[in-house]
Formats: structure tokens, sequence, C-alpha cells
């Protein structure tokens, strides 16, 4: 195998590979990287740029990092995976105890899940199974929120914004589930008990046929990238407890600091029954992801219906190698540096994105925790804009009318005033 990608190696990508929502027909332009470090990918011709994505906000400490380097090489000496049925090992168990500590303490049962499209699957079922397991079996349907995202499989496309989500495509094979309209109000925002009125309604005359309610805490990611007011979440959670009906945070976006809390149920001080981490849970290095419960869940679940068993059992379930870097990730999460890092990129975003209100052709700007969006009035070209991006030195994909950035918390001041200014000039040069 050559080092380095050649123009033939290119061409049969194009041919032959599918990339995330493309098409083989029209492919979209694609740039090999051949390394990456810390902050920069290093494209074939030696060019580097600063990631402003964090590989889909996973790589939360940066790239090829001694320390996740050193767990992943360990494990591999000892094994690199082993089944997980009957068998069980340290680095599941350890990362068990982990999650257990750091999530909110009533969530302690963990089903170590292979994605994050996975662990919403799993908790949908969860949902699903402790209503059974209860004699509730007429409560099996989800509400959400419009603007949503909850991944790929057909259980988490179910709950991911109906238009966004295409669901029209996929007609008569997903499920139906109840969609509350979006809530407007800002974290900044006074506090207007109007916002939560239409998932209100819905709730109140839905909950008997309700298993649970799914979102995105405080912040909405791929499903558009907007931020609500905490209240509306604490005002779901009352809602939930009063009508019997289970709430599922999806914190595979939000989880491990990216929000300034450690996780974003945490800006309203509410604990979900389920709870979805994914993304930066393995410091972006393998794909894993975990559902947690409350052990009355659990035990409902244990008790019930079919035998017991969570009917869910992924052959990668466990996986050791994913598992030994996720501790090692959670270490550093555990140090706390976060904390800091979050909050000066925070207040970084705010200055040297404000100018960027002042151009017509932008509609909104705005920054939460290590999160920065200029939306757009008009949807960009993408392979244009990729290319202006490029040449600037950045790594930033644009995703209809947002140019966004969620950059590794060990980004410099310098390295992320780079990434900005490149947002303001692509921003700047749309008419
Ligand atoms: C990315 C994401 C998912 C899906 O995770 P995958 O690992 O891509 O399957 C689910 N929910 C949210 C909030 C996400 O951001």
């Amino acid at each position: 195998m050559d080092e380095f990608c050649t123009p033939a190696d290119l061409d049969f990508d194009q041919q032959h590979l599918w990339h995330p929502y493309t098409s083989l027909l029209n492919p979209l332009p694609c740039y090999a990287v051949e390394r990456a470090e810390g902050v920069t990918l290093e494209l074939t011709d030696g060019r580097q740029l600063i990631d402003g994505m964090s590989s889909w906000w996973a790589a939360i400490h940066g790239y090829n990092h001694p320390t996740l380097n050193q767990a992943l090489l360990t494990q591999s000496q000892r094994m690199s995976h082993v089944m997980f049925g009957g068998i069980t090992h340290k680095s599941a168990i350890e990362l068990g105890r982990r999650l257990v500590a750091m999530t909110p303490d009533n969530l302690d049962a963990v089903f170590l899940a292979d994605s994050g499209s996975v662990s919403v699957e799993v908790a949908i079922k969860m949902a699903l199974q402790y209503q059974v397991s209860r004699d509730q079996a007429h409560k099996n349907q989800l509400l959400t929120i419009r603007g949503g995202y909850h991944g790929d499989t057909f259980a988490a496309m179910s709950v991911c914004d109906p238009v966004n989500g295409m669901h029209g495509l996929f007609q008569g094979v997903l499920p139906k589930h109840w969609f509350a309209e979006p809530p407007q109000l800002t974290p900044n925002d006074p506090w207007d008990p109007s916002d939560i009125a239409d998932f209100r309604t819905l709730i109140e005359s839905k909950h008997q046929s309700l298993a649970a309610v799914i979102l995105e805490p405080i912040v909405q990611g791929a499903g558009g990238m907007r931020f609500y007011h905490p209240q509306y979440l604490t005002e779901v959670r009352a809602l939930c407890d009063r009508f019997d009906v289970l709430l599922i945070c999806d914190e595979i976006a939000t989880g491990f600091g990216r929000t300034g809390a450690l996780f974003a149920c945490e800006h309203a001080g509410i604990k979900p029954d389920i709870m979805c981490v994914g993304k930066a849970l393995s410091g972006g290095y393998m794909t894993l992801a975990a559902t947690l419960a409350t052990r009355q869940i659990a035990n409902t679940i244990g008790q019930g219906l079919g035998g017991g068993a969570l009917m869910h059992g992924p052959t990668f379930m466990g996986n050791p190698l994913a598992c030994a870097v996720a501790c090692a990730s959670l270490d550093i999460v555990a140090t706390g540096a976060w904390q800091a890092q979050v909050a000066s990129i925070s207040a970084q975003l705010e200055v040297e994105l404000a100018p960027c209100r002042d151009l017509s052709s932008v509609a909104d700007v705005r920054v939460f925790g290590a999160i920065g969006v200029v939306e757009m009035k008009q949807a960009l070209n993408v392979a244009n804009a990729q290319k202006l991006l490029v040449e600037r030195g950045v790594w930033i994909r644009p995703f209809g009318k947002l140019l966004y950035v969620m950059p590794p918390y060990i980004i410099s001041a310098q390295q992320l005033s780079q990434l900005t200014a490149a947002m303001f000039e692509l921003a700047s040069s749309e008419v």
C-alpha cells in the first residue's frame, strides 16, 4: 500500500466510495488527509489545516494524542476484541465505572453500543420494553421536537426532523411519532411560558400513548445548530414526570464538556431517565457510544415480559480497544482542564464572530460553549466554500446555511483566530 493518496486513489474514491450524504453519480470533491496532529490535519501536498470540526464533535483532545495512542497500543497487545456475550474485561468495567460516576447520579445501568445511532436505538428499545414490562404496552410512541437529529438508523431517523430527515423518502416504513414546534427562545432571552405551549398541548393530549420524550438538551446539533432556553428543558422534565412519560436526553453531541457543562442537561439542573453519549466518548479515536438508564428502568425491564432480557447485543459490543481509549479520554476529561478551555474558546468566539452580524449575507450569529455558528441568509455552495476555506488553511464543513465550528478543546487562541477570520471572509464573500 502506498503511503500517500495518489490521483488514482482519489479517482477510485470518487467512483466507488460513498461519503456521508453523497451521490456516487455526482460526487463532491474530497480532500485526502495523510496525518493529523494536535489541531491540524495534513493534506497530501503538505498543506496544514486547522481543524474547526473536531471530526464531528469527537476529537476533543486533538489528534495523535500520546496518552490516547498509548491506551490503544497497550490494549491491542492484550486483545483487540473479544465477544461480550458471557465474557467481560477490565476496559469495559473501567469504562462503566467512569460513566456511572460522571453522569447524573440517578443513572447507573450502562449499555455499551457501537455508534451513536445504535445507542439511540437502544434507548428507544429500553423505553418500549420498560412500558411493556409494566403492562403499559399501549405507551409505545415517542414525542420529540422539530429540528432534532438523533442518527441515521430507522428508529433514530423516525425522531429526526421530518423535513431534514427526509421522512418523505421512507414513508410507510418509518414509525409515526409526535413532533412539537421547536423552542424559539435562546438561553439569553427572558423565559416566556408560551415557548413550551405546543409541547405541553401534545404531551397533555397524547401521554396515554407515549413511552418517552427524546430530545437533544439545550443544543440541537446536526438538525440546525440551534440553542434553546434551559427552562424549556426544566418544563419538559416536569411534564414527563406529571404524565408518566420517560425522558431520553441525547447527549451524543453535547456530552463531555462541549457546552460548558459536563452534560448539557446540567444547564437546566435536570436528570434524564435515559441518556445517550457517543462522539467525544472515545476522544474521537474509535466508534463507541453508550446508553445509560436508571436502576428502576433496568429492574422493571428485568422483571418484565419476555424473560427480562434487554433485547440488544451487537457483535462488537464493549470492544476492548474502544473502551480502553475511552477510559483514557475520560481521564483527561476528569482533570477538568476542559472547563477553562471551553470558557476561553466561547469568549473568543463571541468577540471574533460578532463582526459577522453586520454582514448583509448573515442572518444570525450565535455562540454557546465551544460552539460558534454563523447562519447565512442563503445556503452556501459547499464545494466552493470548502475550497476557499482550505486555501485559508482551515477545515470547516459548511452545511446548508450554516457555517459553524466546534474545535478541539486544546486549540490555541491564534489557531482559533484563523478559523474565525476564515469564517468572516467566507461570509463576507457571499452576497
Ligand atoms: C451524531 C449524532 C447521533 C448519531 O451518532 P452516530 O455515531 O453518527 O451514529 C445521534 N444523536 C446526536 C445528537 C448526534 O449528534
